[in-house]
């Protein structure tokens, strides 16, 4: 469809996303007024939102030292004031004695009786007709009216006539309303039923859009999923090397690991690049089936790359991994942002020589542009924190062939966001921990009784065991998190005398944090205080107590990879909260969700009810912004039918796909195909 409008007007309402007449359709209104009735005066209450009409009968600019606009209106029933504090003379112009008047808005009793403050008003005739449905209030901008957003969208409106792209018969089956009678419905309600009833998103007309706009994700994620598999990669075929590393393990996959790996093996001998999630609670061994992938790369021929969000979690991967791999003779290489200039143009030259076979690093990795001349598999750890375009440039193409993808989460996605959001990727789940783990007690803790659970620290010290303590989340500022941390250790270090206490935190030198890490590990620091630089990944087995301060400031995301830090040996382990009174509704939640349950599963449900997809999933899902109808939760059932219609559409005519993304997504697919 072709712009209508002059690109001047186009230019503007660009700031609302709107380019082109199908984006002004699809522009739909917040809420509704009615102006279709005029009010008697004497009827009006306070309270109520109505429209009047009537002359004005004085109209005077009064008040010191801030100056209002003050109106009186007369209907013949009665009078009201209409007040703007804020006014422009041409308004005081325009309201003179005489006029007649139309106002909207909320009515209240003023010291002198009914008044409207800033309502919505227009000069009228003396028999001028109403009009005949509901007024849409759009969202807008700065700069852009209601009312040309309104005349313009209503222009569009008129002389649109989009053709249905859904199989014949489709929508009737859905009890779903034909679609431009659904967008007249939603643009130009009548005003026979309560404006609340176009208002409420289980409207069925609001239903046809949202599912509309869920079919048009559906078919754009199919569609990049086909052309992904038209795309070409290098064959892995050495399952021999995995093999290998198998038998040096100190322990047997669990069953999960074992179906995981099966299925990662068999994509990694493909032709088709590998586009795998590799979804597991925290702790349950994700790290092993990224080390036989590896393998499966190395031996035949190629070299890999990890990536890891946080420089202390890829330390924490190259230490684990070096064990693991050095033995059978893989060379790996280790690169963050904080190394020296000298040491990272080492490791480039070494990478790009091919004398490196397994990269493990940051997003360096995509920064620092290394080049990794014969790159077969790309993975990402805690793909989630990972914006779009370091995903893409890790796994972009070397020549003609692209590298396989493995990433990895701990944050467990659920159903509805993973058919949405993850459509285009194959999922592995390792849904069972390792054995010999012994279940986390958690307990919440007012702060008033912070002595008690530093004595509980140093009973823990006295059986051997290790501790975490992490610092509070301080959102607003960095500078005082760190602040916090460093207090925090300080005071610990005296109330635990004879304890050795360590601190990490984001802003030390990466030597200076790996040495403690270290230490931790080697069990020669008792108590570790942090910031949550902690949260994703460390791994000491020995660590049996965590103890969380502010733990209502923490997401529930945070609270439970925090937690998976402890119960990961044989002892048993106990995750202290520790909070401040009086909690918030939702932080109330949030706690007792942690006390509840430790399955990863849950606290994820449970997070996305508190939250909603769009928090749940970080700003750095910008594919995100793409829904602007559905609601995940609420239109669940929506979801699996999109899905099956876009199967349905995509084996069928291709105009109707190109039409329905064209409508919905002109331009924005871009953000869909990471
Ligand atoms: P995550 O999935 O959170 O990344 P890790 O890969 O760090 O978990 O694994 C957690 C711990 O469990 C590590 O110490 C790892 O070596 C150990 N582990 C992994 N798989 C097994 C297994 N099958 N049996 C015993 N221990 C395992
Ligand atoms: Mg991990």
């Amino acid at each position: 469809m072709t712009a209508r409008q002059p690109a001047s007007d186009l230019g503007r309402f660009a700031k609302l996303g709107i380019r082109s007449d199908a984006d002004l359709l699809l522009h739909l209104p917040l809420r509704y007024e009615d102006e279709t009735r005029v009010v008697p005066i004497d009827a009006v209450r306070a309270g109520e939102t109505v429209q009047v009409g009537g002359e004005v009968v004085r109209a005077e600019v009064v008040g010191r030292p801030r100056k209002m606009l003050q109106v009186e209106l007369d209907d013949g029933t009665g009078r009201i004031a209409l007040r703007f504090l804020h006014y422009y003379p041409s308004q005081v112009a325009q309201l003179q004695p005489g006029r007649r008047v139309r106002a909207h808005g909320d009515v209240r009793g003023g010291l002198f009786g009914l008044e409207m403050v800033h309502p919505r008003y227009r000069l009228s005739g003396p028999a001028e007709r109403l009009p005949q449905r509901l007024t849409p209030v759009y969202p807008t901008v700065a700069g852009i009216g209601q009312a040309e957003l309104r005349r313009t969208i209503l222009e569009a409106l008129a002389s649109a006539d989009w053709p249905d792209t859904l199989r014949p018969g489709a929508a009737e089956r859905l009890g779903l309303p034909p679609l431009m009678d659904s967008l007249r419905l939603l643009h130009q309600p009548p005003p026979d039923a309560p404006l609340s009833a176009f208002e409420d998103r289980s409207h069925p007309a609001w239903r046809r859009l949202v599912f509309e706009e869920l079919l048009a994700q559906q078919l754009s994620l199919k569609r990049a999923r086909a052309a992904r598999a038209r795309q070409r990669a290098v064959p892995l075929p050495d399952e021999a090397a995995p093999a290998r590393l198998l038998a040096t393990l100190p322990f047997a996959l669990t069953g999960a690991q074992r179906r995981a790996w099966a299925e990662v093996s068999r994509d990694l001998l493909g032709g088709e690049p590998m586009n795998r999630l590799l979804q597991g609670d925290v702790g349950s061994g994700k790290t092993v089936i990224a080390a036989l992938a590896a393998m499966q790369a190395i031996g035949s021929g190629r070299q890999a790359a990890l990536m890891a969000p946080t420089e202390i979690l890829a330390e924490q991967h190259y230490r684990k991994l070096g064990p693991w791999l050095a033995p059978l003779g893989v060379r790996l290489a280790w690169l963050a942002g904080s190394l020296t200039p000298s040491a990272k143009k080492k490791v480039r030259a070494a990478a790009a020589a091919g004398e490196v076979d397994l990269l493990v690093g940051t997003h360096a990795l995509v920064e620092e542009s290394v080049e990794l001349p014969t790159l077969g598999l790309a993975i990402v750890d805690e793909q989630h924190r990972f914006g779009v375009a370091q995903r893409l440039a890790l796994r972009a193409g070397r020549g003609d062939a692209l590298p396989h993808q493995l990433m990895m989460s701990a944050t467990p996605i659920p159903r509805t966001l993973a058919m949405t959001y993850y459509a285009d990727l194959d999922v592995s789940v390792i849904d069972e921990l390792p054995p010999g783990r012994t279940p986390i007690v958690t307990k919440l803790v007012s702060e008033g009784r912070r002595d008690e659970v530093v004595s509980r620290v140093r009973a823990a010290v006295a059986q051997g065991r290790q501790a975490y303590w992490v610092c509070p989340l301080i959102e607003e500022s960095e500078a005082l998190e760190l602040q916090t941390a460093i207090d925090t250790h300080a005071a610990l270090s005296v109330e635990l005398e004879g304890l050795r206490v360590g601190l990490v935190h984001g802003r030390q030198p990466s030597g200076e944090k790996a040495a403690t890490m270290d230490a931790f590990s080697r069990g020669e620091v008792d108590l570790l205080v942090s910031t949550t630089v902690i949260e994703v990944g460390v791994d000491v087995p020995n660590a049996s107590l965590m103890v969380i301060e502010h733990a209502e400031r923490f997401g529930l995301a945070q609270l439970h990879q925090l937690r998976g830090r402890v119960g990961r040996g044989t002892a048993e382990s106990v995750c202290v909260l520790l909070y401040r009174p009086p909690l918030s509704a939702n932080a109330r939640e949030r706690l007792r969700t942690m006390y509840e349950t430790t399955d990863g599963f849950e606290i994820a449900r449970r997070d996305l009810q508190l939250r909603g997809p769009g928090e749940f999933l970080g700003a750095r899902q910008s594919g995100l912004s793409l829904l602007r109808f559905a609601d995940l939760e609420r239109d669940a059932e929506l979801v699996e039918a999109a899905r099956d219609e876009a199967a349905a559409m995509l084996a069928g005519p291709v105009g109707a796909v190109d039409a329905h993304l064209a409508r919905w997504l002109a331009g924005r697919e871009e953000f869909l195909k990471a």
